[in-house]
């Protein structure tokens, strides 16, 4: 055998291994069909390339190996001029949006602060009340702050509850809070070591979008949280988490995978996982946007 040939060939088998780790978490929160069409696929490869590879058909989180540097270069920053006016979430007229940095108006006293020190995040939620800021409060059971790790390195953020949150009081514990929960696992994270919370806080009736007085109403809210952890990393869940700390109006379709920033905090948007539910072939592209985070952000002493 040629010098480098086995090198090369190992490097295949990792890739292949890597490659099947992550099907086995995708059958997990996916089902099998989409497993057993690649399983084959890869089998066929392995074995054109007379390559050995160890099947691993468990949740493990798959090991970023070198072809993930695919993944790592299509999330290179690339600036973009944002508008200073950002349309979020309908065709609705525009909403401008403060500035991030911006204080909070003089008739919000809830983010008052008496020091330069960031507000704990128990600060923040006793700040925010029995919130009547917006519509939304009528219609609600419970308001969902948000949940997990007050100084968590990692942080995802959502819509908005749907039923079963407003229930509970907690975020993500419907259908697409149990994928979520798989996602994070997969990237070896349990829910107590993140943070977990939503762009609008109190559920909008019917599950519908969350409006931009909403939103517009809860964002001081959401930026205060963010500020209080101060997190490494935020993932934006879907085109309202993405667009309302991006300031943009830029689709999900294009802004995920690729590397942004909220004030300075390195921030990932990928699809919500609602929407993953519905389109279970786009959890590939939201493994890979996972997979970016976990590549640029390695769980410590994992
Ligand atoms: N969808 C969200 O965006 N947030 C939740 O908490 C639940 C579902």
């Amino acid at each position: 055998m040629a010098d480098g040939a086995l090198p090369a060939a190992d490097a295949l088998a990792e890739v292949l291994a890597d490659v099947r780790r992550y099907l086995g978490w995708h059958r997990d929160v996916a089902g099998e069909e989409l497993h057993a069409s690649m399983d084959g696929a890869l089998g066929a490869i392995a074995t054109a390339m007379s390559v050995e590879v160890t099947v691993e058909g468990s949740s493990t989180p798959p090991v970023v190996v070198g072809y993930a540097e695919v993944s790592t270069e299509a999330t290179v920053e690339q600036p973009r001029p944002e508008p200073a006016a950002a349309r979020v979430g309908t065709s609705a007229a525009p909403r401008t949006v403060p500035p991030a940095a911006a204080p909070a108006p003089a008739s919000e006293p809830a983010l008052a602060r008496s020091t330069d020190e960031p507000p704990r995040l128990d600060e923040v939620r006793r700040q925010l009340g029995d919130c009547k800021r917006c519509k939304l409060c009528s219609g609600r059971k419970n308001l969902v702050f948000g949940v997990g790790n007050p100084k968590a390195r990692l942080v995802f953020v959502g819509e908005g509850p749907g039923a079963e949150e407003d229930n509970q009081g907690i975020p993500f514990v419907g259908a697409a809070g149990q994928l979520l929960t798989k996602m994070i696992a997969a990237m070896g994270y349990s829910r107590d070591e993140v943070y977990i919370c939503n762009v609008v806080k109190c559920r909008p009736p019917g599950n519908r979008n969350p409006e931009p007085d909403e939103i517009q109403a809860c964002q001081p809210f959401l930026e205060a949280q963010l500020n209080a952890i101060g997190p490494s990393v935020i993932i934006a869940l879907g085109k309202f988490a993405a667009q309302t700390l991006l300031r943009t109006d830029t689709p999900i379709t294009r802004l995920r995978g690729q590397w942004r920033e909220y004030v300075g905090i390195p921030l990932m948007p990928t699809f919500h996982p609602a929407y993953l539910l519905r389109n279970p072939a786009e959890k590939k592209s939201a493994w890979i946007d996972l997979q970016a985070v976990m590549a640029r952000f390695p769980k410590p002493g994992a």
